[in-house]
Parts: structure tokens; sequence; C-alpha cells
């Protein structure tokens, strides 16, 4: 096969038609010194992905191939690149761009840079392209948000990890989440299950939180110390303010008493809200916080340095994510999007088969 001018993906043209995927052409941004193209051989399938196409998120530009954890084969590197060979076996994130310069960048706190790019979705300055994600043939990334996957994980095991699993991991690690801790994770889904792995594997106790019963043997099978189903009345009092950390994955706010979910936390201690539900949100009060002085925020992805320690992590300790994997095709893409969006897998698609999409 000739090196590829365009890249080929699995486009959306508009919201109202949002399972509907038309294999088209598209022109990537122009190769850049520091560029890795990576021919794709899997990719994940994020929640990201059905608030973005349905236009849950707001306004996007159309048309758009998704996906952003992306596997694949590096077949090109430019000039300057250093952090990856050619032929290496590499991922890609939710994350493609930052200036790598500011004080944010300088810090390792790249995913909170002001001029971060989002893998798809994003118009790239000058050239008023927008992003593709991986939903696609192939995709071109600088070298800095591209990342060698450790020999020992699988590709379909490792590509949940690159969203899903950086934004459980991220607020885990920064938060003091080892041993001797009682972390909690609310939601099983996606993130939560990994975030469920990533925690154990850190070393703490861990609890899941969920709505009801339905996922607690899954808990159970994941490794979690203990459950707490929150639609049971006095579901919180046996453990108000024993946790170290929460990390909420939450993806609805439908019914959510946040009073009792805080209550949970120890004095001082941390929610991370990592979940991001479409609609206004919750209204909290100061004193909310006040029983425990409890302290409220979220978490954006995850450093480059941290995206690497976790995939050694993942495998050093074996971690396996859950996945369900499904050949890419436009059947597929909607039915998978569609099971999504009714919290139907346990607990992350897998798009595979690429070649016979997009030819070996
Ligand atoms: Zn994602
Ligand atoms: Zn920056």
């Amino acid at each position: 096969m000739p090196y590829p001018e365009t890249f080929t993906g699995f486009q959306v043209h508009s919201a109202a038609t949002w399972t509907e995927f038309h294999k088209n052409e598209f022109q990537p941004k122009p190769f850049g010194d520091y560029d890795v193209d990576i021919k794709i051989e899997c990719c994940g399938v994020c929640g990201s992905d059905v608030h973005t196409l349905s236009g849950g998120w707001g306004p996007q530009h159309y048309p758009l191939a998704v996906g952003h954890e992306i596997i694949g084969t590096a077949i090109r590197v430019g000039p300057k690149v250093t952090l990856i060979k050619e032929g290496q076996r590499v991922g890609v994130g939710a994350q493609s761009y930052s200036c790598l310069e500011c004080r944010q960048c300088k810090n390792d706190n790249e995913t909170y840079c002001r001029k971060q790019l989002d893998t798809y979705g994003a118009v790239w300055p000058d050239t008023g392209i927008v992003s593709q994600g991986g939903y696609s043939s192939h995709v071109r990334t600088h070298e800095h948000w591209v990342f060698p996957i450790p020999d020992g994980l699988p590709s379909a095991v490792a590509a949940p990890m690159l969203c899903a699993g950086l934004t459980a991991y991220s607020p885990l690690v920064r938060n003091g989440c080892g041993p001797g801790k009682k972390v909690g994770i609310v939601g099983l889904g996606g993130i939560g299950h990994l975030g469920v792995l990533f925690a154990k594997a850190l070393g703490a106790e861990v609890w899941v939180i969920s709505r009801t019963r339905s996922k607690e043997a899954d808990a159970k099978k994941l490794g979690a110390d203990g459950f707490l189903a929150a639609s049971e009345p006095g579901w919180n009092e046996p453990h108000v303010m024993t946790f170290d950390l929460i990390v909420s994955t939450a993806n609805s706010f439908d019914g959510f008493d946040v009073d009792a979910y805080l209550s949970l936390l120890d004095v001082h201690a941390r929610w991370v809200s990592v979940g991001l539900p479409e609609g206004d949100g919750i209204k909290v009060r100061s004193q909310t916080f006040l029983a425990n002085g409890c302290f409220f925020g979220s978490s954006h992805l995850g450093s480059r340095r941290e995206t690497l320690e976790m995939l050694q992590l993942a495998a050093d300790k074996g971690i396996k994510t859950w996945v369900e994997e499904v050949p890419i095709g436009d059947k597929n893409l909607a039915q998978v999007l569609q099971r999504l969006h009714k919290g139907d897998v346990r607990y992350r698609f897998v798009l595979t088969n690429y070649q016979d999409q997009f030819g070996a």
C-alpha cells in the first residue's frame, strides 16, 4: 500500500445523524518535524465519543471521526522525533497538543495547558483543519502525545487505558492513593472499572459506590474490598468520615445526593469528579463542606510521565481491562454507540479488525 496522502475514517455528518457513519477520506494536518504517523490497529470507545457526536456537549465541527483510545504502529516519524521509533507499537489518548513552554507544561501539567488540543474535534491553529480521531486508518500526532506500549500489554487491553485509564490513574496518584488509604470509586463503567484496578494495584483499600447492587459481583471480581449501594436508605452511615479519597466517574446527576456522598470523606479529604454528565450539573452550598472540611475538585487526563508510569504498572501487575472487541464498520459503530449510550457494556468496547476496512 502506498504511503497515504489522505487518511480514511468513519465520520458522522451531524448531531441529528450521530449513529450514521460514513467512510470518508480526509486531509490530516501538515506533517511537522515532531509528528508521528500511526497506522491504527484498534481503538477504545469512550463515553466522550457519544457525548460529542450526539451534540450533548454542545456544537461540534462535522464531519467528524471520533475515537481517542488509539493503538497502532508508528510508520513515519518526523526529523526531530526522539521519543518514538518507526515500527514501534504506540498509543494516543485524548490529548494531542499543548505548547510545552508554559508554566503548566513545564510542571507535568501539560494536560492543563491553555493551548491544549483534543485528539478529535479540535481546530488546528493556522490551518483550520479539524482533528480527527481513531475511528480512522491513521492518526498524525506530536511525539509528546505518542506513548510506547510495553510488550506485556495486549493492544485491546491497553487501548482503554489511554483515556479512561489515565483519567482514573492521575487523580489517584496525585491524591495519595496507596497502602493504608481507603479509596472510593463512584460509578462502575469504563473509567470506574479501571479506577478499581489501578487503585488496587497502587495498594489501597477500594470501595465501589454505585446506585444499585447490580454490579456488586463485578466489583468484587475486579478486586474491590467493599461495595455501597447509594439507593439504600442510610447507605452512607457506617462509613461517614472514613474515606481518604473519592474519585467520581458518575455519568449522570439524576437524583444524586451530593451531601450523602461527601459525608463519607475524612477531614480535609478530597472528592475528585472525572465524569462529565450532560446538563447543568449539581448545586453545592458551602455548608455541605463544613462537617468535614472536605475538598471538591476535578481532574483532566494526566501527563505524559503519568501515562508511561500507568502503562508500565499495568504491564508489571498484569492489569486486564474488561473489553468487548468489535470489528470496526458502519453498522457495528452504530450499535456500539447506542449500547454505550444506554450503559450496556462491561466495561469497554474496543474496535478491532482495522485491516478489513482500511487494508494491511
Ligand atoms: Zn475519553
Ligand atoms: Zn503549555
